[in-house]
């Protein structure tokens, strides 16, 4: 094959998985096996050094989850990436080689519910906080920066509010304070958004979502640029320091590029052993061959969908960025130019009560706590999803008590607005 890159229809089906060497099968197969037999005692000490990559035990690294592994890394243009068992265990992995008790994340207001929980009351019992900032005052990032800051952590488009981050500007703020920025790309996908060509260093997903497709099976992962120079200071000493956890190999310096990744293998998934399982993996192996194409019609289904609403009178607005109307529409061209992608949320008149009785009256949605999948679904984010937030955390996050998020599935848009139809006859009747 040449040497040109190739495009993103075609590495979603054939990034990282070849014929399978041993027996030709042609679909990945899924390597259900805890461990794998070395060749003889030499092959095992360097396989442990890290001198020859191979498969040792399936908590570090599996064949079927590698394969994911690599081609979700090829969609993001990154160097490495490792899978995981969930989102929210990416997220702890993207962190996990960067931080150190009294180390501090700066992280957007605009988070999924389970994330803003996750940075501001989980991760201190590591001795780590996060301070949340509007990313739209650049000044006010900055001005959270101090010299314990490790990280900004925003999402590409931000769940549940029809927000776009501009991800160039908060990328020129990281890299002027000589911090890497992590993008949690999942509401996107990378088929609308590459937030390394727009200067992030990590990206991690939510796979549970459209990387899967399917609704099937919860996972993770975090891609590496491999750009980020760990060595410039002295802020990254797992990376550029002798680390103590693994006989004193400095990753930054053996490995270069790699270095996140290896360390997230051999260190990160080693310890904390939030790890995907084969069976997972082949599951958003199979959706993931299918993501472009899904992500065209979850895109051209959502600007029908809310153009229907914002032109109905039962509904008070509309936050999807794919509308002329929303102040983030700007941004799309940019930072998504694919689309905007198929989340956004809709106020409906009557307030609590009605978003409630719509919920309640849809046929066709599901009522779940969930987002990218081939189904329509749809959630009163104030009452579930971000029902730990306090009024005003819940008012930044876009999540008020009056407005319900739907996420658009690949079903005929005129089912999709006749359902919509019906059950706001019922709420508003
Ligand atoms: C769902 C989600 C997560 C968490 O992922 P899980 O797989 O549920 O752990 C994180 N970020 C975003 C944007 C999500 O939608």
């Amino acid at each position: 094959m040449s040497d040109s890159p190739q495009h993103f229809d075609t590495l979603q089906i054939h990034g990282g998985a070849a014929p399978d060497p041993a027996t030709g099968a042609r679909q990945v197969p899924i390597y259900q096996s805890t461990a794998f037999v070395f060749q003889d005692a030499d092959h095992a000490a360097r396989l442990f050094n890290l001198q020859e990559v191979g498969y040792i035990y399936s908590r570090l690294t599996n064949p079927t989850v590698a394969a994911l592994a690599e081609r979700i890394t090829h969609l993001e243009g990154g160097a490495g990436g490792i899978c995981c068992s969930s989102g929210h265990a990416a997220q702890i992995m993207a962190l996990f080689p960067l931080m150190m008790p009294g180390c501090n994340v700066v992280a957007s207001t605009r988070l999924y519910g389970g994330t803003y929980t996750q940075l501001t009351q989980t991760i201190k019992r590591f001795g780590w906080s996060a301070k949340l900032v509007d990313f739209d005052d650049l000044d006010a990032v900055k001005a959270a920066i101090d010299d314990d800051t490790r990280a900004i952590f925003c999402e590409s488009i931000a769940n549940p509010g029809g927000y776009i981050t501009d991800l160039d500007a908060i990328a020129k703020v990281a890299d002027d304070a000589g911090i890497p920025l992590i993008v949690d790309n999942t509401s996107a996908s990378p088929y609308l958004c590459k937030p390394i060509d727009h200067g992030a260093t990590l990206v991690v997903h939510s796979t549970t979502k459209y990387l899967t497709g399917n609704g099937t099976v919860t996972g993770g992962a975090v891609v590496d640029s491999g750009k980020f120079n760990w060595s410039a200071s002295d802020k990254f000493p797992s990376l550029s320091q002798p680390e103590p956890a693994y006989h004193g190999l400095t990753f930054h310096e053996v490995l270069g590029p790699m270095a996140f990744t290896f360390h997230s293998i051999a260190v990160g998934l080693r310890d904390l052993g939030m790890t995907m399982n084969p069976q997972g993996a082949h599951y958003t192996l199979m959706g993931i061959e299918t993501l472009s194409l899904r992500m065209r019609k979850h895109v051209d289904n959502a600007v029908k969908v809310a153009k229907w609403l914002e032109a109905d009178d039962r509904i008070e607005s509309v936050t999807y960025a794919g509308l002329e109307s929303s102040p983030y529409y700007d941004r799309v061209a940019k930072v998504c130019p694919n689309g905007a992608g198929a989340l956004f949320t809709f106020a409906i008149k009557g307030g609590y009560e009605n978003c409630v009785k719509l919920i309640n009256s849809v046929e066709l949605f599901s009522h779940v706590a969930n987002l990218g999948d081939a189904r329509s679904l749809i959630i009163h984010s104030a009452s579930t999803t971000h029902r730990q937030l306090t009024d005003e955390q819940r008012e930044a996050a876009g999540a008020l008590p009056n407005v319900v998020r739907v996420s658009i599935g690949i079903e005929d848009a005129d089912d999709i607005i006749a359902d919509l139809d019906q059950a706001l006859t019922k709420a508003l009747a």
